[in-house]
Parts: structure tokens; C-alpha cells; sequence
């Protein structure tokens, strides 16, 4: 495959990275990841803008303008012969001597590669449904910036796995906070109801579009934090991320969600988001 590292195409096995990079060192950097369907982007206006929120957040540099930056991402999937999978975009401080502070002493690394992932939009899990176990969350207090910073959310799916399930989600002061990987939604009295933005959790860029698609199809959307006692009652629950676009989840802690199977509302805007971001692709 190629990769794209610091301005150069390169073949994977000839890109290199400083070991003195600050992304390796201390987790100091950001990244995005696109899906691509049909060989084009999806919402990749979305992801750019988080990008440069992230960056601006921890008061980074961005290496490269939005135009340059889409025109990476059109060439990787271009040169990958990539028709369904993903672009991974990562943005690191740099490379220094090892110190806690940064002295502003070099340029931004930035790495891109591709994943070729067919069945992403056929995905026979949104058929099954998901299952998640619930976990304390126990990341930092700045959940808004997608850092590179996965340790937390790596032990957690880790921890799913190992108990048979698909996923974690993430518990704070008694509400979800949302999955590892994606927000957690579910359906109850007839809303939709999803975590309100705020630190606490990622800005999904999935997110807003399907509670974009859901208001358009005159669904009711609450944005409040729900209990896992809630969610357990619940007539449906699902997760959205740019990768799964929106997954039906059929049990939380062993019990199941509803009638145990995807429900209506998640797979109706399954359809409908996954329909329009593919019209919208670039
Ligand atoms: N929350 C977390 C913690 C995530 O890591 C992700 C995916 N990166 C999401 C939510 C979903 O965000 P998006 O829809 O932008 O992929």
C-alpha cells in the first residue's frame, strides 16, 4: 500500500516516523478517520472541519489547507484502488528532545493511510445487531478532541471482547457518556435520545448527520444524558461512528434491548443516512 507521510507518497514499508515524535511519546496529536463507499468520500467537509477544531483546540498547526488535504485523500484512495474501507488521518506536535514542554521547535508530522474494508455498508452486524457491556469511563476531560490518546477506550473494547460482546459503553456519574469507538443512542417514548455535545464526548461528524436525516424525517430527537437502566428499557438503541455508520445494539450487559433484535428506527436511518451521504460523496 501506499502512505502519504510529511508531503511524500511513499510505499508503506519505506515510510518512517521519528522516534522522537511527539505523537509516540506522549499521545500528542489528533487524527480523523473518512469512510469511503463507492470509491468517494463520505462527509469529508465534516471531517476537515473537525480536524481543524481538534488542532485549534491544542493550539496545533495544521500542516497542510483543507484543499491539500482532500486532495491526499482522493490520492491515496485513487492509488489504493480503494472502493469500500477508510482513510486514516493522524496530526502530531512533532519531533523533539523528550520534554513534557514544547518549545515550538519543529514542524506538524502527518501520516495518512487506507484500509480497504469491503461489506462496510452490507455489514451482516447491522443485520445481527451489536452487544455491549457497560464500564466505568475513566478517560481524560477533554473528550471533544479526537486525540490519538486510545489507551482508555482500547482497554475497554479489549474488556468486551473478552466477555463476548461487541463493544463498551462508557459510564460516568451514572448517565452513558457513549461507546469506544462511537455515540450511543437510544429509543424511548417514541424519541430518540442521545447524549447533548459538551466535553464529555467526541463531536461525532456521524452524529450530526443523523440527527440531521432523523429531523428530516420528522423523528423526534431528545439531546439529554440517559441511564444504562434507561437504555435497558428502551425500545431500541444503536450507535453511530464514520465507520459503522449507525449499528443497532440488541443487548447491554447481557439483557436484551426490546425484542432483542434491530429495530425500525435505527435500520430506517441506516438506510436513509447511508443513501444521502453516498449521493453527497466526493
Ligand atoms: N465517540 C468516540 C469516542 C469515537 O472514537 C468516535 C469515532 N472516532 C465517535 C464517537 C464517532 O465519531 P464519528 O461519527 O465522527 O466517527
Amino acid at each position: 500500500r501506499t502512505v502519504y507521510v510529511n508531503g511524500e507518497y511513499l510505499p508503506e514499508e519505506e515510510a518512517r516516523v521519528s522516534v522522537f515524535d511527539r505523537g509516540f511519546l506522549f499521545a500528542d496529536g489528533v487524527y480523523e478517520v473518512t469512510s469511503v463507499l463507492d470509491g468517494r468520500l463520505i462527509d469529508f467537509p465534516g471531517h476537515a472541519e473537525r480536524l481543524s477544531r481538534s488542532l485549534r483546540e491544542l493550539e496545533m498547526e495544521s500542516p497542510v489547507t483543507d484543499e491539500q488535504l482532500l486532495d491526499i485523500h482522493r490520492e491515496l484512495v485513487r492509488v489504493n484502488g480503494i472502493e469500500e474501507g477508510m482513510v486514516y488521518l493522524q496530526v502530531t506536535r512533532g519531533v523533539a528532545d523528550r520534554d513534557f514542554a514544547w518549545g515550538a521547535e519543529g514542524e506538524p508530522t502527518i501520516v495518512l493511510f487506507t484500509q480497504s474494508k469491503p461489506g462496510l455498508a452490507d455489514n451482516p452486524k447491522a443485520r445481527e445487531g451489536m452487544k455491549v457491556i457497560s464500564i466505568a469511563d475513566r478517560r481524560w476531560g477533554r473528550r471533544d478532541i479526537k486525540t490519538v490518546q486510545l489507551l482508555y477506550p482500547s482497554m475497554a473494547k479489549m474488556a468486551a471482547r473478552k466477555a463476548g460482546a461487541d463493544d463498551a459503553w462508557m459510564v460516568e456519574d451514572g448517565f452513558v457518556t457513549e461507546g469506544t469507538s462511537n455515540n450511543a443512542y437510544i429509543v424511548t417514548g417514541g424519541r430518540i435520545v442521545t447524549r447533548h455535545l459538551g466535553e464529555e464526548i467526541l463531536h461525532g461528524i456521524t452524529r450530526a448527520a443523523v440527527l440531521r436525516v432523523a429531523r428530516d424525517l420528522q423523528m423526534e430527537v431528545e439531546e439529554r444524558p440517559f441511564t444504562l437502566e434507561e437504555a435497558r428499557a428502551a425500545d431500541e438503541a444503536f450507535v453511530t461512528s464514520a465507520s459503522t455508520f449507525v449499528m443497532p445494539v440488541v443487548e447491554i450487559d447481557g439483557a436484551s434491548v426490546g425484542e432483542g433484535r434491530p429495530g425500525p428506527v435505527a435500520a430506517r436511518l441506516r438506510e436513509v443516512y447511508l443513501d444521502e451521504m453516498r449521493a453527497a460523496a466526493i
